[in-house]
């Protein structure tokens, strides 16, 4: 018989369950991707990842083209899209990652119940998009685990199965149609600096980055100017690597690559979380707030904060590296996200949008719960807690060099003073192209805590 792949977020050959068992089980396979307008009318198609999404399409037609196929590519509503390809070629089956997002699982409810009105079986693959899938492992009497150390001692302990193997040849049978893949070109007002995308590319990182730094990722991974991480994030989100995978190759790896795991059970964690809570998406988790400052209120401190001129250097280094690169370290994330939502006290559903107006691995089970972690209405067990962007700056970026490579006006500041231009002496800093503090830190917490006083 004759099976349809539904690439989604698995745009890979290698360890895909969906094409390795399509691939098994039918004589011929049509590869197929549908851009669905779904996905722009809800903001979703940010230039970053349109750009990093059309270089996954081409590798991936690349790569099955040395298989003896190519990839199908169809544009509308994906419902109807599949069902037209399956009915043109009378395919029995069609293979799916089992979707985590609201979306997703709402796309393969219709899905279902399109293709058995047509006597054909929707075949849908777990532990795809995610090393375990959401609700595999709960706690007692839950639906989710809502603390991340007990969800990683259970994590731990699931069994995994090894990684598949790309298939060798694929027949895609004759007289299937397609449209041009997109092209990067085409994407116009992305970030300078974006990265590229695409299996073979993800491969190739990996693989350098394995032999070069994951020894000593526990240690470096805070280091802002160390950079030390594995950027594999956009890899994971458009499913060019496979998180199975990536644990498969670090097992036994020390205690870096230990590190490195624990981080793919973050990623696990907050889709587990989302899965059973998919309001979450923009909702308050757990505690909630109505009295968060709005654009309107508080409208010249989020331009500011968007901008990079907020006079915080290492916040300011952190949001043009975003603007620059559409990705941002991780230490970054956490202290620019903890000085919208805490010190300005800005809801974080306006820093939320605007990181996934730029990420180019955004993605709403990560990007939305970790921001509701660092705002303190998610799962962060310290939800009070703030975070001190000159502390942060000394302790991450100790010697300023992350913040004179984002932040040129600085260029000429050594030290620790890097991180605290308003003390050099009012002659000398009027040298300096540089904005004031555009809130004084103290009562930024001050604020902050008399608010949730109140709540
Ligand atoms: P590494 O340190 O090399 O980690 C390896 C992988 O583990 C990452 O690629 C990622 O898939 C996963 N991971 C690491 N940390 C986390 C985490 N805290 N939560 C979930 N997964 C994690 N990550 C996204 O993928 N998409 C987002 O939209 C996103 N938004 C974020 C927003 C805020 C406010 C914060 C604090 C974090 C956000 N993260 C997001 C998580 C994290 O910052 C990035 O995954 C990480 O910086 C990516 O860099 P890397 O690949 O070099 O990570």
């Amino acid at each position: 018989g004759v099976s349809v792949v539904l690439f989604t977020s698995n745009l890979r050959l290698h360890d895909n369950p969906p094409l390795h068992s399509a691939a098994r089980t039918a004589d011929a396979v049509v590869p197929l991707f549908v851009r669905d307008p779904a996905i722009g009318s809800a903001g979703f198609d940010a230039p970053n990842r349109r750009a990093f999404l059309a270089d996954c399409l081409a590798d991936l037609d690349a790569g099955l083209r040395e298989r003896g196929a190519r990839l199908v590519v169809r544009s509308g509503d994906v419902t109807e899209q599949v069902c037209a390809v399956a009915a043109g070629v009378d395919a029995d089956q069609v293979h799916v990652a089992a979707g985590v997002s609201g979306y997703a699982r709402r796309r393969e409810e219709r899905l279902r119940a399109a293709l058995e009105a047509e006597r054909r079986r929707l075949c849908v693959h777990d532990a795809v998009v995610t090393a375990v899938a959401p609700g595999e492992i709960t706690p007692g009497g839950g639906d989710h685990f809502a603390v991340f150390t007990p969800y990683l001692r259970h994590w731990l302990g699931v069994p995994m199965r090894g990684p598949l193997g790309a298939p060798r040849r694929l027949r895609v049978p004759d007289g299937v149609r397609s449209e041009p893949l997109p092209s990067r070109a085409e994407v116009s007002g992305l970030s300078p600096g974006l990265a590229a995308g695409g299996e073979s590319e993800g491969r190739r990182r990996f693989a350098r980055w394995r032999r070069d730094r994951m020894a000593a990722y526990h240690e470096h991974h805070d280091d802002l100017a160390g950079d030390a991480t594995s950027r594999l994030s956009p890899h994971l989100h458009f499913g060019t690597l496979s998180p199975v995978e990536l644990v498969h190759r670090s097992r036994d790896g020390g205690p870096g690559a230990d590190a490195f795991v624990r981080q793919l059970a973050w990623r696990d964690f907050h889709h587990q979380v989302l899965a059973a809570r998919p309001q979450s998406s923009w909702s308050d988790y757990r505690t909630h707030h109505d009295r968060w400052r709005t654009p309107r209120s508080a409208a010249r401190e989020v331009e500011a904060w968007r901008a990079g001129r907020t006079g915080y250097p290492v916040v300011d280094a952190a949001m043009r590296q975003l603007q620059h690169e559409g990705w941002m370290h991780n230490r970054g994330r956490l202290l620019t996200a903890s000085f919208l939502a805490k010190t300005l006290y800005v809801d974080w559903r306006v820093g939320a949008r605007h990181f996934l107006d730029l990420l180019v691995d955004g993605d709403i089970p990560n990007n939305q719960l970790n921001w509701q972690w660092v705002a303190g209405t998610g799962t962060d067990t310290r939800p009070n807690r703030v975070l001190n962007p000159v502390v942060q700056g000394r302790r991450y970026d100790p010697h300023g060099e992350y913040v004179r490579r984002w932040v040129p006006e600085l260029q000429g500041l050594h030290g620790s003073l890097v991180h605290e231009p308003w003390r050099l002496p009012p002659a000398e800093r009027a040298g300096y192209d540089y904005p004031g503090p555009i809130v004084d830190l103290t009562e930024g917490v001050a604020r902050f805590r008399r608010s949730r006083g109140k709540e």
